[in-house]
């Protein structure tokens, strides 16, 4: 379970970690009697269950003056399709510079990982593969309670030394809680000291009952709706929908898609025996995504007949092409009911993936 950044806050803070004066508002008008404890400028922070709050626009800068009104805009806007409902107000702290600090599970060695970067705020990603030697790691078996001063100093390089508690204890609370990720990015100096300016952490969702949390996430309404269906079903940021059935086969389309230069903008995967009525919901949920403008339906017929599949599609009926891979049991009489309605079936994944591509080009 992923927490928002104020709940993860709050938890970092019970381990020591500095993070900055806030306070949290569920309408713009809660602002007006709180900004004396925030001080003369601050930063309003959608809490919004997305990565990249910053460059979708979920964060903004305000003061006094137009503290009020800047809060405004920001309620009345939704962050990749998410409303906002919360806002955390926070001082706005005078960064010197931003690092990059996490633990997460590595999976090869079955530790954890604490990864350090000396260039924060951006996308860690991206940091390691244009500069490797900015990001420094270190792998630490879970048994250990305390992260061993040598590893501190190896993960800090030149960055100053006071950052090193923090890194302690926020391997504490990665083993503690349970999570599968904790990181801080950007982790920033100031002169008052270092902070978490901003949160984020995952609890396995196997440790829930034993971390004695509840999950209530704020899902999309279509997120909502594919899990009531029983659909594995996630929202990106690219405009090509894509619908498979297995993981495998949905994430292989997925990369695919990447491969020839563009995105998906949502995928689904239905699963095994995929009847009419499914594929008419897949179908269905996956075009009512606004950035959706061409659909792949890349699905292979064992269980799941070809010709229920074209049938659900066509019953679907959406206004964005649907273009279609349907391979194994009753394949020919799929082709013919979606030939007779004018969809497009082609023999291959990869030529699928490249009419969708060239279609939003
Ligand atoms: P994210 O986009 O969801 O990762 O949101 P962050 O909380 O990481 O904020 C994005 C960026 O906004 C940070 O990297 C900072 O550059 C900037 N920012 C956030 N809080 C502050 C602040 O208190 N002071 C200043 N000067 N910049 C901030
Ligand atoms: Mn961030």
């Amino acid at each position: 379970m992923k927490f928002l950044e104020y709940e993860a806050k709050k938890i970092f803070s019970e381990y020591g970690i500095p993070v900055p004066k806030s306070v949290l508002i569920r309408t713009p008008e809660e602002l007006s009697g709180q900004m004396d404890r925030l001080g003369s400028e601050f930063v309003l922070k959608a809490q919004v269950d997305v990565g990249g709050r910053g460059k979708a626009g979920g964060i903004l800068m305000a003061d006094r003056k137009n503290g009020v009104a800047t809060a405004k805009e920001l309620f009345g806007k939704t962050i990749k399709c998410l409303p906002v409902r919360e806002v955390l107000a926070e001082e706005r702290l005078p960064i010197q510079h931003e690092y990059y600090l996490s633990v997460a599970v590595d999976r090869s060695t079955k530790e954890a990982l604490v990864l350090f970067a000396d260039a924060g705020g951006v996308d860690i990603e991206s940091l390691a593969k244009n500069s490797p030697d900015a990001v420094r790691r270190v792998s630490i078996p879970l048994l250990m309670h305390d992260l061993p001063p040598f590893m501190i100093r190896d993960l800090l390089g030149k960055a100053p030394k006071e950052i090193g508690p923090v890194i302690n204890k926020l391997y504490r609370v990665f083993c503690e809680k349970d999570a599968i990720l904790a990181e801080i990015n950007p982790l920033v100096t100031t002169p008052a000291g270092v902070f978490a300016a901003d949160a984020k952490l995952i609890i396995d969702d196997n440790a829930l009952g034993r971390q004695g949390i509840t999950a209530n996430r704020d899902l999309t309404e279509r997120e909502r709706e594919a899990e009531k269906h029983g659909f594995s079903y996630v929202e990106l940021d690219g405009s090509i929908g894509v619908i498979g059935n297995g993981a495998g086969l949905t994430m292989a389309t997925l990369d695919l898609i990447e491969f020839y230069g563009s995105q998906a903008a949502n995928f689904l995967d239905v699963g095994g025996g995929a009847e009419q009525e499914r594929v008419m919901q897949a179908v269905k949920l996956v075009a009512a995504v606004p950035s959706v403008k061409v659909i792949v339906v890349n699905l292979l017929g064992g269980i799941t007949r070809c010709d229920e599949v074209a049938r659900g599609i066509i019953q679907a009926d959406v206004s964005q092409p649907v273009i279609v891979r349907l391979a194994g049991t009753n394949e020919e009489e799929g082709r013919k009911l979606l030939d007779g309605k004018g969809y497009r079936m082609l023999n291959t994944m990869d030529q699928v993936v490249k009419a969708a591509v060239e279609a939003v080009q």
